[in-house]
């Protein structure tokens, strides 16, 4: 089925790996060109982005912004309408988690995923919009989570940042309904990712259990599905909503999460 996606471009914030990268490949793969953002080694990095255009015959750029700095975040979106003289697909996806009690919560964790997880999905958007009016269509797709619709112990500041996320989304929903952009959410439950990797880990410590009783009884015990979401699942998703078949869908929260959230 032809998406009719071909030539237009995208940008995916947090793309270096996990959920971020296999977002990116799956639109790239429909003719899209993508500038990636994200931490790690810039030589892996370059790897990826150069891999990326090669397998599907698409532009790909990068652009280093910290999701912590809102300057970097507006520069990375104007780089993006030079590059591509245009934006089309513009998708929060960074993120990152801490897990400890509130009363022991550390405060930089605290700021630094509500800037991370929050407000770089707000700057991102405040910068795109104008382009995306003025184009009178665009798509903006914020990765929320299972938990911007409900909430885990010891997770204070990712359950309120993804919350927030949910109200953004909403929010930009309404301003930009009549502009041809639609802002929706996807909400995964658990994907085997770094962020998970990391999260079973806190969670042993945590609860002082080990992590095979961790994964079992904690992670996958709040999905009724018993599996982890796949990256390819998120990606239909995806796809679906940056189409013409999507038009419709706004300020939804679409889930998939093996039916947690139906608990
Ligand atoms: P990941 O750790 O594999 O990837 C996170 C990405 O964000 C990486 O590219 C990383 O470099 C980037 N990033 C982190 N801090 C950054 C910063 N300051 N500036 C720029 N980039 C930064 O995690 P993931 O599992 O792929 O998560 C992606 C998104 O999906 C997150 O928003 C996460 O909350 C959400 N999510 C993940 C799961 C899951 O189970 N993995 C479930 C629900 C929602």
């Amino acid at each position: 089925m032809d998406l009719k996606l071909k030539g237009q471009a995208a940008l995916v914030t947090g793309s270096t790996g996990g959920i971020g990268h296999a977002l990116a490949d799956a639109l790239a793969a429909e003719g899209v060109n993508v500038v990636l953002n994200g931490l790690g080694d810039p030589a892996a990095i370059e790897a990826a982005r150069a891999k990326m255009a090669k397998d599907h015959g698409v532009t790909v750029l990068y652009h280093g912004a910290d999701m912590t700095k809102p300057s970097e975040i507006a520069d990375m979106v104007a780089y993006a309408v030079k590059e591509f003289g245009r934006l089309d697909i513009l998708i929060n996806n960074a993120g990152i988690q801490h897990v400890a009690p509130i009363e022991d919560f550390p405060l930089d964790q605290w700021d630094r995923i509500i800037a991370i997880n929050l407000s770089s999905a707000f700057h991102g958007m405040r910068a795109a919009i104008p382009t995306m009016k003025a184009q009178k269509r665009g798509r903006i797709v914020n990765i929320a989570s299972a938990h911007a619709l409900i909430a885990s112990p010891f997770k204070s500041a990712y359950v309120a940042a993804k919350h927030g996320i949910a109200g953004l989304t909403k929010t930009g929903a309404l301003e930009l309904a009549t502009f041809g952009v639609t802002v929706n959410a996807i909400c995964p439950g658990y994907v085997k990712t770094a962020i998970v990797e990391k999260q079973i880990a806190d969670q042993a410590k945590v609860r002082g259990m080990p992590e095979d009783q961790v994964m079992k009884d904690v992670i996958l015990a709040a999905q009724p599905s018993k599996r982890f979401v796949t990256v390819e699942e998120l990606s239909g998703l995806l796809l679906y909503l940056v189409s013409d078949a999507g038009a419709s869908t706004n300020g939804a929260m679409m889930t998939a999460e093996g039916g947690w959230t139906a608990q």
